[in-house]
């Protein structure tokens, strides 16, 4: 079962003009088997059409992708396989997803609906730069060698923890699968994973993928399906020894429970956020109008680190306000594959009536629509950039994760006042701050509760710097060196040098 489109064809603005041959069945032990006969369809959200289905795993799918994957470790991965050849695979599988950049990236817009331009200039070619980081940790992860007097010594040794479960969202599909998939198979791991059931196209397509690279069969195994089966079942699996989460507070919270309850798995939680970003008097007022911007509409507001609320001085405020607006109305909304567009269609029908929701709970709660609040067009999920002013934090869209491209606006006027009411919050993923002025800046960086302050700047991932949340956004690191210890077992051995009695 497998599906071939073709861009070209169907849309006359695609910058890629090929085709994509993507295998719609369950990856396990490097083949493309059957699921339990049911489907699940994959939506476009540009339209609301099925493009394609997919087979539904279940949870006898993850237990038979559970022993290729132990198989393979004992045999072909772990402590098999040299960690240099570990880097290799990887950082060949970087190259492959750079060489098929341009169908890999269509095939992203027409599946999540975003901007074909930014998947190209970031989901797909930030997914092969991941890969091929932790291509380079492979071999240089190591233990180290404790003094621990005469007669005797200690080192450690940094060891793969065995099969782990990997659950990705829908809202950067590749790049999630590659943060996912990086540093575990660089530590020795290996993976059983779970795309979204809204987004699960690339993920497929990059089975082909490893396979070229010549991956041995079982170190990656994909089962599709739905969280309540296939996503608690990677969750409560005796022998999957960790489990990686990205997604809602809910479900982390189940992934959480389930882990606990079945043989005290590990866990790392990748959630949601309320992110502030807080603009200074003393700001370069045109870069920060921008950058807020970028902050928040970028992926259509659909990012766990989307900077949803802007805390601006009171001595800018209109003028802010009033170059903001400006702004947000020259970033384009519409077809994805269009060359110029900025903003696509929010990933479903929930999702758009989730946040058309929190739109009409803005208008009850008596916030300003200064901007937006409607559907664009007339097919597919889309919603108009939302700005509200005059927010105040009791109010819903003043507290509650939106998730969609609706920003608010609050006034302050202090430096204390903006901190306090940024950390006024359960979460703490993101935040940044516009100022001219490093003190005041380095001020914020003390004291925020957040995994990530931008200065000047907002929404920078890159490999190198670790990314996760602090309070309920999140438990342990992705990214940089920090995600490695998510992978790795800390093993110390101590050595009685002359062999003498106790
Ligand atoms: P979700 O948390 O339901 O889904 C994320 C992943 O978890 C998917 O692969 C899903 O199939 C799986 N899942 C669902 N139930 C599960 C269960 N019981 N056990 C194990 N896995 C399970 O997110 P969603 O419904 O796609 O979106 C809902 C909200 O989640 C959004 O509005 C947003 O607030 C948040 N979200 C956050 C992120 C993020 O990057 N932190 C990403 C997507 C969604």
């Amino acid at each position: 079962m497998s599906f071939t489109y073709d861009f070209g064809q169907s849309h006359a603005n695609a910058a890629y003009k090929g085709k994509t041959t993507v295998n719609t069945k369950l990856f396990i032990n490097g083949e493309w088997v059957e699921g339990s006969g049911k489907t699940i369809d994959v939506i476009n959200p540009t339209n609301g059409k099925k493009i394609t289905e997919i087979q539904e795993g279940t949870a006898a799918d993850v237990d038979k992708a559970v022993d290729a994957a132990e198989k393979a470790y004992k045999t072909s991965w772990g402590e098999r396989v040299s960690p240099a050849e570990r880097g290799k695979l990887l950082i060949k599988l970087a190259e492959l997803i750079e060489a098929n950049a341009d169908e890999l990236s269509a095939l992203e817009t027409l599946d999540n609906g975003k901007a074909y331009s930014i998947a190209r200039g970031f989901d797909i070619m930030e997914a092969a730069h991941v890969l091929r980081y932790y291509g380079g940790w492979a071999d240089k992860d190591h233990g180290k060698n404790i003094n621990i007097g005469p007669g005797k010594m200690a080192f450690t040794r940094h060891e793969p923890i065995g099969v782990v479960g990997q659950i990705i969202p829908w809202n950067f599909p590749m790049l999630m699968f590659s943060w996912k998939i990086g540093p575990a198979l660089a530590t020795g791991n290996v993976v059983v994973l779970k795309p979204s059931e809204f987004t699960p196209l690339t993920a497929l397509r990059m089975c082909d993928l490893i396979k070229e690279a010549g991956f041995p069969p079982g170190v990656v195994n994909i089962i599709n399906g739905y969280g309540p089966t296939v996503g608690a079942a990677i969750s409560e699996h005796p022998r999957i020894r960790k489990v990686a989460f990205t997604g809602s507070g809910a479900v982390g919270r189940q992934v959480m429970k389930a882990a606990a309850s079945s043989n005290l798995k590990a866990v790392t939680l990748e959630l949601g956020g309320k992110s502030p970003n807080i603009i200074f008097d003393d700001c370069d007022l045109d870069n920060a109008v921008k950058w807020a911007a970028f902050g928040i509409f970028l992926n259509h507001g659909q990012a766990c680190c989307a900077g949803s609320r802007v805390f601006v001085q009171e001595g800018i405020y209109d003028e802010f306000q009033k170059k903001f607006l400006e702004h947000v109305k020259t970033l384009k909304v519409g077809d994805p594959f269009e060359a110029d567009t900025f903003q696509g269609p929010q990933i479903s029908q929930i999702q758009y009536d989730r946040i058309m929701g929190h739109i009409q709970s803005g208008k009850d709660d008596g916030a300003d629509l200064l901007l937006g609040g409607e559907r664009f067009g007339h097919e597919g999920y889309f919603i108009q950039p939302t700005v509200f002013g005059s927010v105040k934090k009791e109010m819903k869209i003043g507290h509650e994760e939106i998730f969609g491209p609706v920003v608010v606006l609050l006034k302050f006027k202090t430096t204390e006042e903006a901190i306090e009411a940024a950390n006024d919050t359960e979460y703490g993923l993101a935040s940044a701050v516009f100022t001219k002025d490093i003190s005041k800046a380095l001020n914020v960086a003390s004291r925020i509760e957040a995994g990530t302050l931008h200065v000047k700047r907002y929404n920078f991932l890159t490999a190198e710097v670790a990314f996760g949340g602090h309070k309920q956004s999140g438990i342990g690191r992705e990214l940089g060196d920090e995600a490695l210890k998510n992978y790795t077992e800390s093993k110390s051995v101590i050595i009685n040098l002359d062999g003498s009695a106790p």
